[in-house]
Formats: structure tokens, sequence, C-alpha cells
């Protein structure tokens, strides 16, 4: 770290209008650090508002030098030489334009450009890599996978895949999400999306909670498809956004039109052992 001129950061800040995170880069030390001196200094902070007035183009901008800024820099193609449109940074901050970016990667994997691996060598990458898949490595990860919750064990997948199936939703549902999760759904660009089991199936199935109760439309709602993926691998308790007894009341409380309301009140009168089953702790 270089030693902290401060009459030189007022004059950089000041009068260069740079700001505090490029003075910070210059001197290889943190933004705290340098708006900690200038506090020290008296050195007066820009608020947001005089920060973004009057743009930084031109003279106005901190690496303004002998007429120049990096706004005028002209770029060009380290391979073809073709001046670039705008600054491309890329492949390890070298400007290429896009057709030799692509030549650039397409030889980086290929064994001829920087991962230069002979074929055997190749070969032996491979192997070893595959061979990490032992028949005892795979059940060691089953056994994991189904203790945490993760997996179905492996004797009890077909009826669990029968039970997932009935559990589905016999309808689009988009008649019952909420305001919000429409204005999500109807987003432009349109979003990934998933309909989404406020209490999961993978729950219902080892509770025995029967299907019909999980694809009523308040246990439904729309969230994204990245969330969704993210809740299936996690284990067991996260799984559930709600538990089953908020689940049944939600169901009991419910007042708009549903072809199997009737019949999923007489399931929850009739099973009183499903208020017993203990939620995750959430
Ligand atoms: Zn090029």
């Amino acid at each position: 770290m270089k030693k902290i001129d401060l009459v030189k950061v007022k004059e950089l800040y000041e009068i260069r209008k740079l700001t505090a995170k490029e003075i910070a880069k210059k001197y290889g030390c943190s933004i705290t650090t340098i708006l900690h001196r200038m506090k020290a200094a008296g050195i007066r902070v820009r608020s947001n508002a005089e920060a973004h007035a009057g743009g930084k183009s031109g003279e106005n901008n901190g690496n303004y030098k002998h007429g120049n800024c990096v706004k005028d820099k002209k770029f060009y193609c380290i391979d073809c030489k073709i001046l670039l449109k705008a600054t491309r940074y890329r492949n390890d901050g070298k400007n290429r334009c896009l057709k030799c970016a692509g030549i650039y990667r397409s030889k980086k994997y290929t064994g001829s450009g920087i991962y230069n691996h002979t074929l055997e060598r190749r070969k032996i990458i491979g192997l070893k890599s595959s061979a990490k898949f032992t028949p005892e490595f795979k059940e060691r990860f089953r056994k994991t996978c189904e203790r945490n919750g993760i997996w179905v064990p492996l004797d009890q997948l077909e009826p669990y895949e029968i039970y997932f199936r009935e559990a589905e939703w016999i309808e689009s549902m988009f008649k019952y999400a909420t305001e919000t999760e429409l204005a999500f759904v109807n987003s432009k660009p349109r979003p990934k999306f998933a309909r989404d089991h406020k209490y999961s199936r993978y729950s219902g199935f080892i509770n025995n909670v029967p299907p019909i109760l999980l694809r009523h439309p308040v246990n439904c709602q729309f969230i994204t498809r990245a969330e969704n993926t993210r809740k299936a691998l996690s284990n067991k308790c996260s799984k559930d956004s709600i538990t089953l007894q908020e689940l049944i009341t939600a169901i009991q409380e419910f007042k708009r039109e549903w072809p199997e309301q009737g019949e999923c009140m007489k399931i929850i009168n009739q099973r009183e052992d499903l208020l017993l089953i203990k939620g995750g702790d959430l």
C-alpha cells in the first residue's frame, strides 16, 4: 500500500472528481480507508445526487489525461486487429472481437490452446474421474440422500411415484394465484416459474396424507424455477413452506369454488390422526 497523501487525495477527489473507489484503487487500499482519511482531512463527501450530476465524460472523467479519457480511447482486437465498436474485455481481460473470442474459446477447450493436455493425458483424466463412481460410492451417496430426506428410499419409489402423480394439480391454478403472484408470472420478459406445493409431496407421502389435500388450491404457490430446484434439493424440513396443520386450517377456511372441497372436508373430518402429525420444524 502506498502512503496516502491527503493533499493529493483532496486534489483527486475535489478537482479531478475521482470517486473514492477509484482513489482507493490507485492507492491499493479499501474504500473505507480512503473515506476515513477524507473525513479526518475535512474533505466533504459528495452526495449521490452530486456524484451523478453533470456526467463523467471528457474533462469530468477521472481518467482524463492529455485530452483523452477511456471513453475516447480506441480498442483493437488483439488477434485480427480490427477496430472494436465498444470496449470488450473478453477472456482474461484481453480485447477480442466476437469472432476471435469464439475461436479462442474453442481452442482453449479442445487441447490446442491453454489446456494443452495430450490425448492420452485426457483419457487418464476421464478414467480417473469416472472411477470415483464405484458401487460402494453410489451406495453411500444414496444412503446419505435418503437419511437427509432428499431421496425417497429405493423400495418405496414406485408407490411414491403414484402418489406424486396423484398430488399433481388438476387445473392450471392461475385462477387461485394471489395478485403478487400474477404480477410475477405475467411480468416481461416472461419469467421461468413453477407451481409449487407449499406442503411438499415428499412430506405428504412420508406422513401418509391423502394426495387430494395436497392438490388443493391453498397448497399452491407460484415461485421461480430456481427456487423450486433449490427446494427439491434441500432436506425434508425446509421442503415445506407450511405445516400440515396450517394446510388443514387453510382448507377448512377456504371459501371459494373448488370441485373437491366437499371431498377434502370429508377426509379431514374422518382422519383425525392427520392433526397429530408433527410438522417439520420450520
Ligand atoms: Zn478479431
